[in-house]
């Protein structure tokens, strides 16, 4: 398969470059020439199969020219280790839960499979080793660092912000050893993305070792996200045959949602999809005006979401070749302030006794308040719950259970390594790697 850059100006890229690189050299966002369809009968015969099975097929639709079967499969059924149920929340509103994986958040599933496949092309090329450089503000440290935990060939340096991840996220990404290493940043979130930039440009460092990111527009992190929608599809066929859910997504990057709408082009039955977006609503009112207008993101209660320039939104316009009518046919919009979100999760707990995250609160909502009669839907829980303990606690006013995985973290070491803001510093350290 050839990659395109949406902004039309880089040649095209095969899979391998497509993932190295990231970005194309234009600053454009890799998309796939084709999107295969998968035939009918995958769909009618899907509610009998395991996730694992149906996320092969997908996969094989999206990178089997690229990938031998066999290397394929033992990648797709590695990444998928955990189960994604759908969990009926009313007899309407199901949710799909995301949030099963190493990290507890939907960002395990894009981060393990890239870092396999990337794994793969290392073996294949026989390079030597490959270091992968992320600043985290905290969540992407943790998916990243746990999806590359293990994978031979591949080492791991995750730079973060001293004093300014909460203790939970800092232990995700610090206590795990083996091929991650964790550098403690005596500066902010910008400080660390400059070191990874200054890295990125610097020659001798390059010459030295060989430097790549796990950055979240890789089509190997965006392009398996469209696997949970299918699985969703068949768990809600056997609870209810025959329906064409409309599919909510909490979107910040809108990453998520666009790999939602590439299953859709593939033959998902799907109705239409939400996006739900907090107070940053930049996609809300592109839908309402046809006028797409960037501004610097406010800080709230679903922080993961909080995005004043969402970096996928190439992709919608590309897909739908920049028409507006058809981008607002296939996906309406919902914005929600943070007493709103509050609001949901406190009545969500009281009548359904179903506790949301503050992400997936967007997505109920959504639906609750735009399903029409006839309609069913699902949202997608993106994150757990106990990830966000103290908002959670203080919105339901009970104490939130942290999960065994959560908690094992929380057990764990932390090493980390001191840094400061400086280039030198880590350029030295790095030399010395
Ligand atoms: C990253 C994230 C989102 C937003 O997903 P996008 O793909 O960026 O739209 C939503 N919820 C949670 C919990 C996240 O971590």
């Amino acid at each position: 398969m050839q990659y395109y850059s949406t902004q039309k100006q880089a040649p095209e890229a095969t899979l391998e470059e497509a993932v190295v690189k990231g970005l194309a050299a234009d600053k454009g966002l890799f998309m796939p020439r084709t999107i295969n369809s998968l035939p009918p009968s995958f769909f009618e015969g899907m509610a009998s199969l395991s996730f694992q099975e149906i996320a092969y097929r997908v996969a094989d639709a999206f990178f089997g020219e690229d990938v031998p079967a066999d290397t394929l499969k033992q990648i797709v059924y590695d990444t998928l280790s955990f189960d994604v149920p759908l969990v009926p929340v009313t007899d309407r509103i199901y949710s799909l839960e995301l949030f099963h994986g190493p990290t507890l958040a939907f960002k395990d599933v894009g981060g393990r499979f890239m870092a396999r496949l990337l794994g793969y092309f290392i073996r294949k090329e026989g390079k030597k080793q490959v270091n992968v450089l992320v600043a985290t503000s905290g969540d992407t440290g943790s998916a990243v660092a746990n999806g590359f935990l293990g994978v031979e060939g591949i080492h791991v340096y995750v730079l973060y912000p001293k004093g300014k991840v909460s203790e939970i996220q800092e232990k995700q990404f610090t206590t795990l050893g083996q091929n991650i290493t964790a550098l403690e940043v005596d500066g902010t979130f910008d400080d660390c993305q400059a070191l990874v930039k200054s890295a990125f440009m610097d020659e001798e460092l390059n010459r030295h070792m060989q430097l790549t990111s796990a950055n979240s527009i890789n089509v190997a992190r965006f392009l398996p996200q469209a696997f949970y929608y299918f699985y969703a599809y068949a768990q809600l066929q056997r609870q209810q045959p025959g329906v064409r859910p409309v599919v909510c997504v909490p979107s910040g990057n809108f990453g998520n949602i666009t790999a939602g709408l590439f299953g859709k082009v593939m033959g998902l039955p799907i109705r239409r999809f939400i996006a739900a977006n907090n107070r940053n609503d930049i996609f809300y009112q592109y839908l309402q005006t046809g006028e797409y207008n960037p501004r610097p993101s406010v800080a709230t209660i679903a922080n993961a979401m909080d995005v004043g320039n969402p970096s996928n939104f190439a992709r919608v316009l590309d897909l739908y070749g920049h028409s507006h009518e058809a981008i607002k046919a296939e996906v309406s919009g919902a914005t929600y302030t943070d007493a709103q979100i509050a609001e949901t999760m406190r009545n969500t707990w009281a009548q359904h006794h179903y506790l949301l995250d503050p992400h997936g609160a967007c997505g109920f909502r959504a639906l609750a308040e735009g399903l029409a009669q006839d309609e069913v839907g699902i949202f997608l829980e993106t994150a757990h719950p106990a990830k966000f303990k103290d908002t959670v606690e203080q919105i339901i006013g009970e104490p939130v259970v942290i999960p065994e995985k959560l908690q094992a973290f929380m057990r764990g070491t932390k090493q980390s390594i001191p840094m400061t803001k400086e280039f030198a510093d880590f350029k030295a350290y790095l030399m010395k790697e």
